[in-house]
């Protein structure tokens, strides 16, 4: 039997946040980006008052500016946010279990066992939109297909407050008018070469001999593309529990007092951590460093990150901080560990990579965890981490923790 997966979407997320916050701001020209001072900034979320000037996410804020000189610029707000992220989420529970999120403001939902609690999945739809409009004064957008993919772009095409249902059987007619851009792995290099072989439609990427679009982008983009247009897509919920924190600690085979000697396993606890982090699709705003000392006394030290983060550049900067105070205390030491806490949703890529230096971090993180997913954690080390001492890491006794308890 065919699965019915909703594909919910909030409309210009963090605009709409602020203005629930602050309803004068209703019907402006919102533009929610990074730090208003900084040049470098871009924007995080426009409302959609603020789309017709032609301001887009990802846009410099300072471009944003000369399009609209009207708009209301707000930083951004993330611990509120990810607040309001985790009540819709509570929101989504009432109508099935199996939901998975897919970003700060986007989640699928498999509804299947679910549509017969309502009239019909209409019903189940409005329920649901009405729920989070009533509760968070934001409105979302709703798409209801057979699988994920083929959601989405339904709730892409009917953006914003809207509703859209795809009969199972029917992904294909849905598609075959649209533009290619809508399908996955299409962006605007992949677009502009279609385009440049007169490729505009979906319906036009299934009259091409496979040959030809391999040709274009290689065999297996080719085969993805075709299944994509053919509306083919995955149907699998992965449902999963935000952990409240994420943590690795060592406990050393003797006790230690040569913070030398630390620095490496840390950074390397600190790695490991940033891995699983990203491996649920995280972000962090906390680093906490715990030292136990021989007398087993525990003492923590902690900092709150600007901005979410699951990049190792940025934790192991925050953590470089706290062992200039957690070696103040002349004691022998037992453990030290690492906790990533306040966690939350990927937040807008772009926004969160926004400088130059961070992006290429991002790249290679993603390469990294690419060979990681494969051969394992160890397989890559990262220079920070990589210290002469760290094979006294491998007599002591490794904890992980994944802190689930609510
Ligand atoms: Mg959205």
């Amino acid at each position: 039997m065919s699965r019915r997966i909703l594909h919910i979407d909030m409309d210009a997320f963090f605009a709409s946040v602020e203005t629930a916050l602050n309803p004068v701001l209703r019907g402006k020209p919102i533009i929610v980006g990074g730090n208003a001072d900084d040049a470098r900034s871009v924007v995080s979320s426009a409302s959609y008052e603020a789309r017709r000037y032609g301001v887009r996410s990802a846009m410099p804020i300072a471009q944003a500016r000369r399009l609209c000189p009207e708009g209301i610029f707000i930083p951004c707000s993330h611990g509120i946010y990810g607040e309001v992220s985790r009540r819709i989420e509570a929101i989504l529970e009432t109508v099935t279990p199996f939901i998975q999120m897919a970003s700060i403001d986007e989640a699928n939902l498999d509804i299947t066992g679910s549509i017969h609690l309502f009239k019909n999945e209409g019903a189940l739809a409005v329920h649901v939109k009405k729920s989070i409009e009533e509760q968070e004064h934001i409105t979302a957008t709703v798409g209801i297909a057979s699988n994920k993919m083929v959601a989405k772009i339904a709730a892409n095409t009917c953006k914003p407050d809207g509703y859209l249902s795809i009969d199972t059987g029917m992904e294909r007619a849905f598609l075959a008018p649209l533009s290619v851009e809508v399908l996955p792995g299409v962006g605007p290099n992949t677009r502009e070469s279609l385009e440049s072989r007169g490729i505009m439609t979906v319906r036009q990427v299934l009259e091409t001999p496979e040959p030809l679009l391999a040709g274009l982008m290689g065999s297996h983009g080719a085969r993805c593309l075709l299944d994509a247009a053919m509306g083919m897509g995955s149907d699998t919920i992965e449902t999963r529990q935000m952990p409240k924190s994420i943590s690795r600690e060592t406990t050393f085979s003797k006790d230690e007092m040569d913070w030398a000697k630390f620095e490496p396993v840390l950074f390397r606890l600190a790695e490991q951590c940033a891995y699983a982090l990203r491996s649920e699709g995280l972000e962090t705003s906390r680093v906490t460093l715990k030292v136990r000392y021989s007398d087993f006394q525990t003492k923590t030290f902690a900092t709150s990150l600007p901005e979410p983060t699951a990049l190792d550049s940025t934790l192991l900067r925050a953590l470089r901080e706290l062992i200039s105070k957690g070696r103040g205390r002349r004691a022998r030491v037992r453990l030290i560990g690492v906790n990533l806490s306040v966690l939350s949703y990927n937040q807008h890529q772009m926004e969160l990579f926004n400088r130059e230096r961070e992006e290429k971090w991002e790249r290679t993180m993603r390469s990294v965890d690419a060979v990681r997913d494969k051969l394992g954690f160890g397989s890559v080390g990262l220079g920070s981490a990589l210290g002469k001492n760290t094979k006294d890491n491998r007599s002591s006794r490794q904890k992980k923790n994944r802190d689930s308890s609510k």
